[in-house]
């Protein structure tokens, strides 16, 4: 059993009052580590494929046989996105990127501001369950898009370096039917040192 559910890098209670303690706990503890069970479930008589990263695996689904493919895209997706989402934020948010990608965000969007209304428009739209990515294309470029499910970027080719959740499990506690007003919150709590760090290992 290779995945592991990792540690949340923050109590439940951090990221009050954009996300609440509770939402966090069942996300993280029941969400997230039903995503880890089911893969390592699926991978059980694969014991090559059990050697494989995430990311390997994720890249490379058509290699996956037919009868655990869509185990694998729909759990080891789930795993890799909340491994990417859970470091993502922070109680501690810089509110805006600086740097490097402070400039590749104005030169790709014109500024900060449409940018954000712009992932915001992609993370709002997303019909039912699924996620908003900021990703880098094979020239480094930033690419904003969507998926459904738990599908990734990684899986078309992209490296994703940002994430919102927009399933409603990710917020539905506390902003039941109201996505747009948890993507506006959620703002608030983006860890821009570590985007910036993901940027910068480009
Ligand atoms: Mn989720």
């Amino acid at each position: 059993m290779n995945h592991k559910l990792p540690d949340l890098p923050y109590e439940y209670n951090a990221l009050e009052p954009h996300i609440d303690a509770r939402t966090m706990e069942i996300h993280h503890g029941k969400h997230h580590n039903a995503y880890v069970t089911n893969l390592n479930n699926a991978l059980a008589d694969y014991p090559d494929l059990q050697e494989k990263s995430i990311e390997d695996l994720l890249t490379a689904l058509n290699e996956i046989p037919d009868a655990i493919r869509g185990a694998v895209q729909n759990n080891g997706g789930g795993h890799y996105n909340h491994s990417l989402f859970w470091p993502s934020m922070s109680s501690d948010s810089e509110g805006a990127p600086t740097g490097d990608l402070s400039s590749a965000i104005d030169s790709t969007f014109g500024d900060f501001e449409s940018f954000k209304k712009k992932f915001s428009g992609a993370a709002a739209t997303r019909f039912g369950s699924g996620w908003a990515w900021l990703s880098l294309d094979s020239n480094n470029g930033l690419v904003i898009s969507s998926t459904a499910n738990q599908d990734n970027p990684i899986s078309n080719g992209l490296k994703p370096i940002l994430g919102i959740d927009v399933w409603e499990h990710a917020y539905y506690l506390n902003y039941q039917n109201r996505r747009p007003d948890y993507i506006e919150s959620w703002w608030n709590v983006v860890n821009w040192n570590i985007v910036s760090e993901r940027y910068s290992n480009k």
